[in-house]
């Protein structure tokens, strides 16, 4: 019986008592991409041999008896954002096409040195611009609910190869929600730990002071321990916090809320969320309650400018991050046509042009005119003064309550092409996730139900002080059960069948 409906934890128990071998575990993953990502398109490379290479060795180190870590032989998909030696990246661009690393980011060292198979990249958003995955140069990913919608964004690739059970993990990149809202509208869980719990050592930049990778998986606790795996100090990234992982796996297994205070923001939520999210947000606070949770309604006043601050600040950075794709040192380089002997300048203008997507130049171009002299102080400079307001926004509601909660997203997985043409309607699906980023504190998405009138999966998100992401396990992990217990079997399990090519044979 093939094994790709288990949770990692599940996975990691049959391995560890030999009742399967990571080999036989990676090559079912391997078989379910062959005959789902045609119709899902959640992977851009693939590294079938290598992950077969690493389950053979665990395999082999599992009969020697040697120690392993929990994980080990557990195959994963990994955000083409991060870098992988070896293996084509090329962060949903153009520009990268083709680029194979010299170097592991470091959580792929962490994954690697612990044995857990890289099944391949997962498609994404051009250098993880957008909410839907629609701005890949390497085209779309569909959502496994329904292949007319979009699976989320930037992370649309990750999230749905959780959820089309192409692997049981996968790690994401979250600068604004990209873990977060391609979970909630995937049905799958995402968390996006405190800002310097993960290194970006190795991930090609977003925004800097906002980009954070986490875990994408099937259940809170199977996040819980990957988020253990790749948490963790790392002295190859200056913003890397010197501290323990918190307990995140212990308060996963301890799944307890009586007694914990937990806030709504008044601000993320109400008008302009869809109906059928705000009936599912209602009865999972009722499900809290019910458990024994106090139920408070904060307010975060500041929330209102979360948008436009972080459309001001992530284009700066993002516009100085973009700048070392010049042609002379990564992938892409084209000559100017027509043009015999060209200047350097003109080989990079010509590169960029051809290279970069509509969605990545506005950005370099908002940007650089909002860091340009003259206009600093009044864009950039005003974004990182409305950014130290949320933050105290954020300090405040957590001197009331233990953690917070809103709606992941404000609708369900829209229609793939409904919101091309229109930036300002994509940047708001992350309306309710950028705060987090903004203030460097933890976020984790779970789905709580679908929506009534689209059957699609509706994500709710818990926040958390900086340092404190074990509370969102353990406030995860309770409604997860709570949710169980009314529901009979895992959200996911009730998405509607891939038609795989097996099937259609
Ligand atoms: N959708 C947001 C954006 O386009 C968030 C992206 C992200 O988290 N990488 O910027």
């Amino acid at each position: 019986m093939s094994t790709i409906r288990l949770s990692a934890a599940e996975i990691a128990e049959k391995l560890a008592a030999g009742e399967v071998s990571s080999a036989e575990v990676t090559q079912d993953h391997l078989d379910r991409i062959a005959a789902v990502d045609g119709d899902v398109n959640a992977f851009l490379a693939l590294d079938g041999e290598g992950a077969l290479e690493t389950a053979r060795d665990v395999d082999a180190r599992r009969a020697a008896g040697e120690t392993l870590h929990p994980l080990a032989g557990v195959p994963i998909a990994v955000k083409d954002v991060v870098a992988t030696e070896g293996i084509v990246t090329t962060a949903g661009s153009r520009i990268l096409e083709g680029w194979v690393p010299p170097y592991d980011a470091f959580l792929t060292r962490r994954l690697r040195a612990a044995g857990l198979p890289i099944l391949g990249k997962t498609n994404m958003d051009e250098f993880a611009m957008g909410s839907s995955t629609e701005h890949s140069a390497y085209g779309p990913t569909h959502n496994p609910w329904d292949l007319d919608r979009i699976p989320g964004g930037s992370g649309g690739g990750s999230a749905a190869a959780v959820g089309a059970y192409e692997a049981p993990l996968a790690i994401g990149t979250d600068t604004g929600g990209s873990i977060r809202q391609p979970a909630a509208v995937t049905g799958t869980v995402g968390v996006k730990p405190t800002y310097g719990g993960v290194s970006r050592y190795g991930l090609i930049a977003l925004a800097s002071s906002l980009d954070q990778a986490g875990p994408v998986t099937r259940s809170v606790l199977d996040a819980a321990l990957l988020h253990e795996l790749i948490g963790g100090h790392d002295p190859l990234d200056s913003t890397s916090i010197d501290a323990p992982v918190p307990p995140v796996v212990e308060a996963a297994r301890r799944a307890d809320v009586s007694g914990l205070r937990i806030g709504i923001v008044r601000e993320l939520g109400g008008e302009g969320y869809q109906a059928g999210v705000r009936a599912r947000f209602d009865e999972a606070v009722t499900l809290l309650t019910k458990a024994g949770a106090e139920i408070v309604e904060v307010s975060c006043p500041s929330f209102e400018y979360a948008l436009s601050t972080y459309y001001l600040i992530l284009p700066a950075e993002a516009s100085s991050n973009l700048a070392k794709f010049d042609a002379m040192r990564y992938g892409l380089r084209v000559g100017p046509h027509g043009v015999a002997d060209p200047s350097a300048e003109q080989v990079m203008a010509a590169t960029r042009e051809a290279g970069f997507g509509d969605e990545v130049k506005r950005r370099i171009i908002i940007g650089t005119y909002a860091l340009s002299s003259g206009y600093y102080d009044a864009y950039y400079g005003s974004a990182q003064k409305v950014r130290t307001l949320i933050a105290q926004d954020f300090a405040r509601a957590f001197e009331q309550v233990d953690v917070l909660i809103s709606p992941t997203s404000p609708t369900t997985a829209f229609r793939l092409g409904s919101k091309l043409d229109d930036p300002m309607s994509m940047y708001l699906q992350d309306v309710a996730t950028i705060p987090a980023n903004l203030a460097g504190i933890p976020g984790l998405s779970l789905p709580v139900g679908v929506a009534e009138e689209d059957g699609l999966p509706v994500g709710l998100q818990v926040l958390a002080p900086a340092m404190a992401d074990d509370r969102l396990y353990n406030v995860g992990a309770a409604l997860e059960r709570l949710l169980l217990e009314q529901w009979g079997a895992p959200l996911l399990s009730k998405a509607p069948e891939l038609a795989t090519k097996e099937a259609t044979k």
